[in-house]
C-alpha cells in the first residue's frame, strides 16, 4: 500500500521512556487508563464548545457533543470517539509524540528504575493518552480537527515502543476516534459490564455523556452458548452531570475524590475540597481542592494554574491564572460563574471587576480551608511519643470519634511538607493577606523538632522580657541548629526558629512583624538581647570591647579586603568568630544562593564577629602568625556556616602551618 503521506517518526526521548514506564509501572491500576483517555475526549469537547462561542460552523450541523465506547470481542479492540475539536495531522505529531511540559527531562531523570517508586512519582506526572499502552500494545487514532475539510483527517499509529506512523486520510466526522488493540491480559474490558462499572467509578460527574451500545441476551442456536449481542441502540452510561452543579447533600466523598483525579491526572485522593455556591454582587460556584501531593513541576511559577475556568457550564480556560494568586497554584478545582460573558478573553478576565471578586473570594477560601486543617492538625508531641496511629478493634464510638481525628489531625503537617514553601511567597505577594498567611506558616525550631512551631506558639513561649521573635536562615537544618550565631541563645534558653527553605530569606523581607512582635534574624546587626541580658553582662562585654579596641584594629587592617568590618561580641559562647550581615542587608546565604542559580548578587563583605573570651582569639594577641590566625578565623567563620574560603588552598596552608 504505497502512500506518499505515509510518515514514521520517532517519540521524542522523554515519551520513550514513559512509555516504557507506563507499561512497566503502573500495571496494578489498569484501568485508570479509561478515566484518562475519557478525560481527554472531555477536555476536546470541552475546547470545541469554547471555540464555537466564536465560530458556531465549527459545530459542522453537529451540536450534540458525547463520547461513544464500543468494543469488539473478536477483534480485541476497544474504541472512544469523541466529538470535541479533534487534531490536524501537525497536532498529532506534536501532541502525541511530545511532551510539552516544560521541566519533563529533569523529572524523566530523577525516576530511578524501581517500579513501585516510579509508580508513586509517574502519579505526580499524569500519564494522559500515554496510559492507553497499560492495556493495549498498539494504539490506532485517527482525527479530523474541527473546521478542517474532511480529506485532512490523520491516521496514527504506535505500538508503543520507538516511534510512531501518521497518514493522510478522509474523516468525515469531526472530533477523534481512539482504538485500542488489548494486550493478552486485558480481556476483561471487553465486557460491557466492566466498563460500565469503570465508567460509573471515574466519570459519573463528568459533564459530558459516554454512550455505549445497548446489549440484549441471545439463547445460541442449534446447541450453542447463548451471549449477549449489540442491539444497535445507544444509552447513556454516566450521569453526565456537571459535579459542581449538583447540591452538595447528594454528592459522596468518593464522587468528589474521583471528580478530583479526573481533572487533576492525580493519582491520590486530595486532603481537603471545599464546594460553595456564592451568592451577591457576583455569582459563581467554586469547587476547590488541596491536592496530598506536590506535582513534579510545582516549582515552575509559569506553568498554568490548576483551576478551570466555566461560565454557565461552559469551560473557558484552564490557564486561569486570574483566578488564584500563583502562591495557591497548587489548588486545583472548577470556578463556575453566571455572571461572566460566554467569550471572554484572556485580556478581559484581568480586568473584569467580576474576576477579581472570584479571585479575592477564592484566595479567602483556600485560605480558610487551610485554616481548618491547622485547626484539626493535632499539636506535635513534646517529645517523640504519641504517634497515634493504632486503632482499637473494639472501638467504642468516642475512640472511632478519636480515630477520625487522628486522621484528619495529620493533615496540615503533610500539606505543609508538600507545599508550605510555596506558601510562603504569599508574604511577598498577597500583602492583603499577609496576616493569615503567617499564621498559617510551621517551623523548626532550636528545642523543639520537626516543623511544627507557628508564630503563635513560639509567642506563648517567649522568656520573660524577650521582645522579639527570634529566628535563623540556613541552607539546612543541621546548619541552622549548630549554627555559632545560636550560641547566646542556647545559653539563655532562648528559642530560635530555624527556617531553612530557600524561599524564608526573601519572604521574611516581608514580614518584619507577627502579632506586635518583631521578627529579628539572629545573623543580622548587632545582637541586642535587651531585657535578657542583665547589666553584669553588659558591663564585662563593654569593657571587653574597649579593651580589645587595637586588636579590632590590627584585625580589621588584615581582613580589611574580606570583611566589612570586625567587632566584638556576646552571641558567641563555644565559638571563636562568626559572620553576620549589617541590618537590613543581604544574608550571606541568600547572595550565595543567587550567585549559584547565576542571578546578579551584591558582593557583600560581611562583618566579623570575635568572641574576646575564646582562646584562639585570646592567643592572636603578640602572635607571630597573626595575618594567618586572622584570616583562618574568618574562613572557618564562613565555613561555620555552609560558605567556601574564597581561597581554599590557601585555607588549607594556613591550617597545616600550624598544625606542624
Ligand atoms: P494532557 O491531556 O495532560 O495534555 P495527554 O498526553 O493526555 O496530555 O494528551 C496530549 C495532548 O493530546 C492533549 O493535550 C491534547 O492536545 C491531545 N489530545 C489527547 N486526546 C485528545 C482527544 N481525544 N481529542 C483531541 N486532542 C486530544
Amino acid at each position: 500500500m504505497a502512500d506518499s503521506s505515509k510518515t514514521k517518526l520517532p517519540f521524542q526521548a522523554e515519551v520513550a521512556q514513559l512509555l516504557h514506564l507506563v507499561t512497566h509501572a503502573l500495571y496494578s491500576n489498569k484501568e485508570i487508563f479509561l478515566r484518562e483517555l475519557i478525560s481527554n475526549a472531555s477536555d476536546a469537547c470541552d475546547k470545541l464548545r469554547f471555540e464555537a462561542l466564536d465560530h458556531p460552523e465549527l459545530y459542522e450541523d453537529q451540536p450534540e457533543l458525547d463520547v461513544r465506547l464500543t468494543f469488539d470481542k473478536a477483534a480485541r479492540t476497544l474504541t472512544l470517539t469523541d466529538k470535541g475539536i479533534g487534531l490536524s495531522r501537525q497536532e498529532a505529531i506534536d501532541n502525541l509524540g511530545t511532551i510539552a511540559k516544560s521541566g519533563t527531562k529533569d523529572f524523566m531523570s530523577k525516576l530511578s528504575g524501581d517500579q513501585k517508586a516510579d509508580a508513586q512519582l509517574i502519579g505526580q506526572f499524569g500519564v494522559g493518552f500515554y496510559s492507553g499502552f497499560i492495556v493495549a500494545d498498539k494504539i490506532s487514532v485517527e482525527s479530523r480537527r474541527a473546521g478542517l475539510p474532511a480529506d485532512q483527517g490523520v491516521h496514527w499509529v504506535s505500538g508503543g515502543a520507538g516511534d510512531f506512523e501518521v497518514n493522510d486520510i478522509t474523516r468525515a466526522e469531526r472530533g477523534t476516534s481512539i482504538t485500542l488493540h488489548l494486550r493478552d491480559d486485558a480481556d476483561e474490558y471487553l465486557n460491557a459490564w466492566k466498563l460500565k462499572q469503570i465508567v460509573g467509578k471515574y466519570s459519573d460527574h463528568i459533564s459530558l455523556p459516554i454512550l455505549m451500545e445497548k446489549e440484549e441476551w441471545k439463547e445460541g442456536e442449534n446447541d450453542q452458548p447463548g451471549d449477549m449481542v449489540k442491539t444497535g441502540e445507544w444509552e447513556t452510561v454516566n450521569k453526565a452531570n456537571a459535579l459542581w452543579s449538583c447540591p452538595k447533600k447528594d454528592i459522596s466523598s468518593e464522587q468528589y475524590e474521583e471528580f478530583y483525579k479526573s481533572i487533576s491526572h492525580d493519582y491520590e485522593a486530595p486532603l481537603a475540597w471545599s464546594h460553595n455556591r456564592v451568592e451577591g454582587s457576583t455569582e459563581y460556584t467554586q469547587l476547590l481542592y488541596i491536592p496530598a501531593k506536590a506535582p513534579f513541576d510545582l516549582w515552575n511559577r509559569d506553568k498554568g494554574a490548576g483551576v478551570k475556568l466555566y461560565v454557565k457550564r461552559v469551560f473557558i480556560m484552564d490557564d486561569a491564572e486570574a483566578l488564584l494568586p500563583s502562591y495557591l497554584r497548587f489548588v486545583k478545582g472548577v470556578i463556575d460563574s453566571a455572571d461572566l460573558p460566554l467569550n471572554v478573553s484572556r485580556e478581559l478576565l484581568q480586568e473584569s471587576r467580576d474576576v477579581k471578586a472570584i479571585r479575592e473570594g477564592s484566595t479567602k477560601r483556600v485560605l480558610s480551608m487551610l485554616e481548618d486543617l491547622a485547626k484539626k492538625q493535632k499539636t506535635a508531641p513534646e517529645s517523640g511519643e504519641g504517634k497515634i496511629d493504632v486503632v482499637d478493634k473494639n472501638a467504642t464510638p468516642a475512640a472511632e470519634a478519636a480515630a477520625e481525628y487522628a486522621d484528619e489531625s495529620g493533615k496540615y503537617a503533610k500539606f505543609y511538607a508538600e507545599f508550605g514553601a510555596v506558601l510562603k511567597e504569599g508574604l511577598g505577594e498577597d500583602m492583603g493577606n499577609r496576616d493569615r498567611i503567617a499564621k498559617l506558616l510551621r517551623f523548626a525550631s532550636s528545642t523543639n523538632d520537626g516543623v511544627s512551631m507557628s508564630f503563635a506558639d513560639y509567642k506563648a513561649r517567649m522568656k520573660e522580657g524577650q521582645d522579639a521573635i527570634y529566628y535563623i536562615t540556613a541552607d539546612t537544618l543541621a546548619g541552622a541548629r549548630n549554627s555559632p550565631q545560636l550560641e547566646v541563645f542556647k545559653k539563655k534558653g532562648i528559642e530560635v526558629l530555624l527556617m531553612t527553605d530557600r524561599v524564608d530569606e526573601w519572604a521574611l523581607n516581608y514580614l518584619t512583624e507577627f502579632d506586635g512582635t518583631p521578627l529579628q534574624s539572629v545573623a543580622k546587626g548587632a545582637v541586642d538581647l535587651g531585657k535578657l541580658q542583665d547589666e553584669a553582662e553588659k558591663k564585662t562585654a563593654e569593657e571587653a570591647a574597649e579593651s580589645f579596641k587595637p586588636m579590632l584594629e590590627k584585625l580589621k587592617e588584615v581582613l580589611k579586603d574580606k570583611a566589612e568590618d570586625v567587632r566584638v561580641t556576646t552571641r558567641l559562647v563555644d565559638s571563636p568568630a562568626c559572620l553576620v550581615v549589617q541590618d537590613g542587608g543581604m544574608s550571606t546565604q541568600l547572595a550565595r544562593m543567587l550567585k549559584q542559580a547565576g542571578q546578579p548578587a551584591p558582593d557583600l563583605k560581611p562583618v566579623l564577629e570575635v568572641n574576646a573570651e575564646h582562646p584562639l582569639v585570646k592567643k592572636l594577641e603578640g602572635s607571630a602568625h597573626f595575618a594567618d590566625l586572622a584570616n583562618i578565623l574568618f574562613d572557618q567563620a564562613l565555613l561555620a556556616e555552609g560558605g567556601l574560603p574564597a581561597d581554599p588552598a590557601a585555607y588549607v596552608r594556613r591550617v597545616n602551618a600550624l598544625l606542624v
